[in-house]
């Protein structure tokens, strides 16, 4: 058993005042802090520009975990799934996406999930733990070591396993963390509508970028699909949204898995729109990603139909992405990643 005191997940400031007692100078906790969060080191004697005696005295009362890195698996996009083991044996996953200059983080905040989508595989697994800062901010320090290329913009996404905003006394203190090194303009928490966590998100001084599962226009068939809407009803959740405070220039991303026969419908495209009308809004259309497994009758619709459904969606003015590649895919269809096998690139 470690019972030294685990500096990953801890702000600047909280690595500084843990520091305080065991440096002379104030500036060396910053030192520290500035090793660990900018520069991603993994060891206090990597540390070079601290003396080679605070370093042991480091060593001896403070540690720098993460998650273990146990598999990574490239999809043909480039894209790379990571599973992760936890200290008490639990897997998580998590995905990293290149494209050019860009890197997107796709982090898991609980390692399986409670919410119960009907088209999720990690819903399917079911509920596990809440995962701590330091396991959510672990997952992006060790992806970040794993990119062998130079990129210039950066953006982490929550839309991994788990539902984040059922685990806000975590995600707060991972998002202050994250926020030292990313921009909140590049950070997207992304939820099923758990309306408590939306309230505590808006009330936040600086608050990342919202997406919203959406994935139908009415409440009959979104509840069918998404459980959690009978508790959440998307009356109440669409009356949130409409008053979330937005920074300039941000907008809502609502997501929505298309799924063969049930939500794909012209009809069902104009009713988005309806919906959402004068939300500051773009929707990500995610052509259902199918598990033969879990989900034998839910079926992809065809390219044509997504096409429809899509035009539908800018025929009404609203800024529109269809997601199909298969890496892209399991991040952003929020929670098509389980945690014991690896299925990207299969
Ligand atoms: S889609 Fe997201 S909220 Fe729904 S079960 Fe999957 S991980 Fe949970």
């Amino acid at each position: 058993m470690d019972y030294r005191t685990n500096l990953v997940g801890r702000t600047s400031a909280e690595i500084g005042n843990l520091l305080a007692p065991h440096v002379d100078r104030e500036y060396r906790g910053r030192q520290v802090a500035q090793w660990i969060i900018d520069r991603n080191a993994s060891g206090f004697y990597d540390m070079t520009n601290l003396p080679l005696v605070l370093r042991r005295d480091l060593e001896t009362h403070f540690s720098i975990e993460e998650p273990e890195v146990l598999e990574v698996v490239e999809s043909s996009d480039g894209s790379m799934k990571f599973l992760f083991g936890l200290s008490d044996g639990v897997g998580v996953e998590g995905v990293l996406m290149r494209e050019g200059v860009k890197a997107t983080f796709c982090l898991s905040s609980q390692a399986g999930c409670a919410v119960g989508c009907t088209f999720c595989v990690t819903g399917a697994i079911g509920s596990g733990r809440n995962l701590r800062p330091e396991e959510i901010v672990g997952q992006y320090r060790a992806m970040l070591r794993r990119l062998d290329v130079e990129v210039e913009r950066v953006n982490i996404v929550f839309m991994g396993m788990g539902e984040p905003l059922l685990n806000t006394g975590h995600l707060g203190p991972a998002l202050a963390v994250l926020s030292e090194r990313v921009s909140l303009k590049r950070i997207t928490v992304s939820t099923a509508g758990i309306l408590p966590g939306v309230y505590w998100l808006a009330g936040l001084k600086k608050r990342p970028k919202l997406a919203v599962s959406l994935n139908a226009p009415d409440q009959g068939r979104r509840a069918q699909i998404m459980p959690i809407a009978h508790r959440y009803p998307l009356v109440d959740l669409m009356k949130a949204l409409r008053k979330f405070p937005l920074e300039r220039g941000r907008r809502i991303t609502f997501e929505y898995v298309l799924i063969d026969g049930f939500n794909d419908a012209e009809n069902d495209a104009r009713a988005t729109a309806r919906l959402i009308r004068g939300i500051p809004a773009k929707v990500n259309v995610i052509p259902l990603n199918e598990d033969r497994e879990y989900f034998p009758d839910l079926r992809r619709p065809p390219a044509p139909v997504v096409d429809r459904f899509a035009a539908g969606l800018r025929d009404a003015g609203l800024t529109v992405t269809v997601r199909w590649s298969k890496g892209e895919d399991v991040a952003a269809a929020c929670g098509q990643l389980r945690s014991r096998e690896s299925s990207l690139g299969e």
